[in-house]
């Protein structure tokens, strides 16, 4: 199989195949590791004899599980993320014990990327956090960062691990700090950790040894810039995330009522995926998204308004604008 970071935990899929004498086994990666999906289907279906479908779909959280997929295989293997607490909502899934998370720790080392964001900490101590690929070495970069002269806080997690963030769920973060520091690739956890911390975040990714700085300023304002974009809105739809863990009927026909309350059009509309393309076509004002909270971020240029459950409270007048990203 390619050579990369992760950790597969190939060993372990292929003994739980024999124990459960699986004959179909699915798999489902994040759209980064896709490329190693059809060396993962060679090698294990060569050494158990199970059949593998590997799933085409989008897979960026827990929340996202290829339900249909799962429904006909006797195994599904989900790469990338931890169980959480929003998929442990959907309690039906679980009960099949099919679902099997293989996390992907990163074998790279993360010193030399924290050891270079020194340089951008303004404060002595800092909030440590890492996507759930590098939780696993937050302690030693905390000992580095201690000896750098930094005093490093890993906060507790609704999650899974202590220091653990996702793009939606950031409570190791709020801790007594001056500062963020992030350790993961990518703009979606730093931007998302600055927009609802309310702090600067240096992020270091340990792949590319890049540093980047999130300012809490810059990434408000975006979103302010929408919500101001969707107050003229007189006819407003209400999108349902149909993934697993993203469905939220229930609250998106509470915000109907109160939408048609207040004197605007209100609609409901159901999306797999949410895309521009789709929501181009209908004939609306504003679009407010009850799926996956930070996917309005991706629609910050699109010529009408994408906005969040609170956003769309501070529009209805029942929430104050500061208090937009409370976590
Ligand atoms: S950020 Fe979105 S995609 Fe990621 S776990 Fe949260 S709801 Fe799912």
């Amino acid at each position: 199989m390619e050579k990369n970071s992760y950790d597969f935990e190939l060993g372990k899929i292929k003994e739980l195949i024999k124990e459960r004498g699986a004959g179909r086994v699915g798999l489902q990666l994040p759209e980064g590791i896709k490329r190693v999906a059809t060396d993962i289907d060679t090698e294990i279906s060569k050494e158990t004899g199970a059949e593998v479908i590997i799933s085409g779909n989008s897979c960026y959280g827990a929340c996202d599980i290829d339900e249909k997929l799962m429904r006909n295989v006797d195994l599904l293997f989900h790469f990338g993320h931890t169980d959480t607490f929003s998929f442990k909502k959907r309690k039906p899934v679980l009960k099949e014990k099919k679902v099997f998370f293989i996390e992907l720790r990163s074998g790279v080392d993360i010193k030399p990327a924290v050891e270079k964001a020194v340089a951008e900490i303004k404060g002595d101590t800092v909030g440590l956090v890492a996507t759930v690929q590098h939780v696993h070495a937050l302690k030693e970069a905390e000992i580095l960062l201690a000896r750098l002269g930094k005093k490093a806080v890993i906060g507790k997690s609704r999650l899974k691990y202590d220091g653990q963030v996702l793009g939606c769920e950031f409570s190791s973060a709020v801790v007594p700090c001056d500062e963020i520091l992030f350790v993961g690739s990518g703009s979606f956890h730093p931007a998302g950790l600055a927009l609802y911390t309310g702090k600067r975040v240096i992020a270091a990714d340990p792949f590319t040894m890049q540093i980047s700085i999130y300012e809490p300023e810059e990434q408000r304002k975006k979103r302010y810039l929408v919500i101001a974009r969707a107050l003229d809105a007189k006819t407003v739809a209400i999108i349902v995330g149909m993934k697993s863990g993203q469905f939220e009927l229930g609250k998106a026909i509470e915000l109907k009522r109160k939408t048609v309350e207040k004197g605007l059009n209100a609609y409901l509309i159901t999306m797999d995926e949410i895309s521009e393309d789709k929501l181009f076509g209908f004939k609306v004002d504003a679009f407010v998204n009850t799926a996956c909270p930070r996917l309005v971020e991706d629609f910050t240029h699109f010529k009408k308004p994408v906005i969040s459950i609170k956003e769309f409270e501070v529009v209805l007048g029942e929430r104050r604008w500061e208090d937009c990203f409370v976590l």
